[in-house]
C-alpha cells in the first residue's frame, strides 16, 4: 500500500482532471469523487487507479478511461429517480458511477467471471442498488424495460434495435459506435415524441460488443 497522503493526493489530482478536461456536471463529479476506483482495478495496476487511463483487467477487458466514464455519464442526464440499463459490467466501475446519481442500475456482462467479481465489489463497497445480469447484452433485459436511460460499454458496428425498443419515452442511450480496431465515436440517442434523435460526439476507442453469452469464463 502506498501512504495515504499520496493517495489523497491522487484523488485530488483525479477530480482537477476531470474538471479540466470538460466534466461539469456536480452530480458526476461527486459520484465519481465517492466511487473508489481502486476496489475496481487488478491487483497489479491498483497504483495507477486514479490516473486518466483505461486499464486491463480480467478476460481480456478494460475498465474505461475515466473522462470517459464521466462523459458518458453526463450526457445520459441522469435524474434520481431513473431505473438504468448498463451493457458491459466489465469491472463494474461505470455501474458503480451510476447507482450514486440513479434509482436503480440492471447492469448485463457475458462473462461469468467478470459479473461475479463485479457482484463482490459491490457487496464489500454496499452498493445494494445494482443487479448484474449473465447474458447478452445486445438483447438488453426484455423482462425489466422500459428503462430511462440505457448506455453501451463496448462498441456496437450497428445500433443495437432491441435496446433502443427498451428505451422509454423522453429516454437517452449513449452508446459507442464503430468497427473492431477502426474508428468509433459516441453516439447520443434520445427517444421524443417526434421519433429518435441522434447526435455524434467524441472520438474513442473501446472493446467490441461481442454477440452472445462467452462460452467459459
Ligand atoms: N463498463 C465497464 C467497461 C467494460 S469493457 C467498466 O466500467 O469497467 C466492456 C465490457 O463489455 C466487457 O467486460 C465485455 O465482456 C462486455 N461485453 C461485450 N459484449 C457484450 C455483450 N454482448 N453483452 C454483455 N456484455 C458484453
Amino acid at each position: 500500500m502506498w501512504p495515504s497522503r499520496n493517495k489523497n493526493m491522487d484523488r485530488m489530482e483525479f477530480l482537477l482532471t476531470l474538471r479540466r478536461r470538460g466534466i461539469t456536471d456536480n452530480a458526476v463529479l461527486r459520484a465519481m469523487d465517492e466511487v473508489p476506483r481502486e476496489k475496481f482495478v487488478s491487483e497489479e495496476t491498483r497504483e495507477q487507479a486514479y490516473q486518466d487511463h483505461a486499464l486491463p483487467i480480467a478476460c481480456g477487458q478494460t475498465i474505461s478511461q475515466p473522462y470517459v466514464v464521466g462523459y458518458m455519464t453526463e450526457l445520459l442526464e441522469l435524474a434520481s429517480h431513473h431505473r438504468v440499463l448498463e451493457i458491459g459490467t466489465g469491472s463494474g466501475y461505470q455501474a458503480a458511477v451510476l447507482s450514486r446519481i440513479a434509482a436503480h442500475v440492471v447492469s448485463i456482462e457475458r462473462y461469468r467471471t467478470l459479473a461475479e467479481k463485479a457482484r463482490r465489489t459491490f457487496d464489500q463497497i454496499g452498493y445494494t442498488n445494482i443487479d448484474v445480469l449473465i447474458g447478452d447484452g445486445l438483447e438488453g433485459a426484455p423482462n425489466l424495460p422500459p428503462f430511462d436511460r440505457i448506455i453501451v460499454t463496448a462498441a456496437a458496428e450497428t445500433i443495437p434495435d432491441a435496446l433502443v425498443n427498451q428505451l422509454a419515452d423522453d429516454g437517452i442511450m449513449v452508446l459507442p459506435l464503430g468497427p473492431k480496431n477502426g474508428p468509433q465515436h459516441i453516439v447520443r440517442l434520445r427517444r421524443t415524441k417526434d421519433g429518435i434523435e441522434r447526435e455524434d460526439l467524441i472520438p474513442v476507442r473501446f472493446v467490441p460488443l461481442v454477440e452472445g453469452r462467452a462460452k467459459e469464463l
